[in-house]
């Protein structure tokens, strides 16, 4: 190889390290961000595009942290938040876990979160320049 070519793809590497940590980066500035209580809708639905779900799951757990509704959309603060890890449903005879339920003010909240975060794009942060940007969807009150 030339000295010319092995600089060139020395460049490009660094040049895709960068961008991976600055995508990083971001998806981390991302999450401080939606830790706040009263997200506009339209910010909300925007920034989904530049994080994972990893990150997701971060901003529910901080929420938590910080005894705030997981549900990034909800400013609710978290009262009343049950001690037992599960509950028994007689009807149906099953045993739930509430350790991710825990984390939210309501029903609603809670499955408007696990809709949201099922929608959270997986491929890599880098490289999302690539594809073409999905529309996210809320889930509808009085579902
Ligand atoms: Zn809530």
């Amino acid at each position: 190889m030339t000295t010319e070519k092995s600089d060139q793809l020395r460049q490009q590497l660094i040049a895709a390290v960068v961008k991976k940590r600055a995508a990083i980066a971001r998806a981390q500035e991302i999450v401080v961000r939606l830790m706040e209580p009263g997200i506009p809708e339209p910010e909300f639905l925007s920034l989904l595009w530049e994080i994972g779900p990893p990150n997701y799951s971060d901003i529910v757990d901080e929420r938590d942290i910080n005894k705030l509704c997981g549900y990034p959309l909800c400013s609710n603060v978290l009262e009343n938040i049950p001690k037992q890890k599960y509950t028994i449903c007689a009807s149906k005879n099953k045993v739930y876990d509430l350790t991710e339920r825990k984390k939210f003010c309501s029903g609603y909240c809670f499955k408007a979160s696990e809709y949201i975060k099922a929608q959270v794009p997986t491929s890599p942060l880098w490289l999302r320049d690539r594809e073409t940007r999905p529309s996210f969807h809320l889930l509808a009150r009085g579902t």
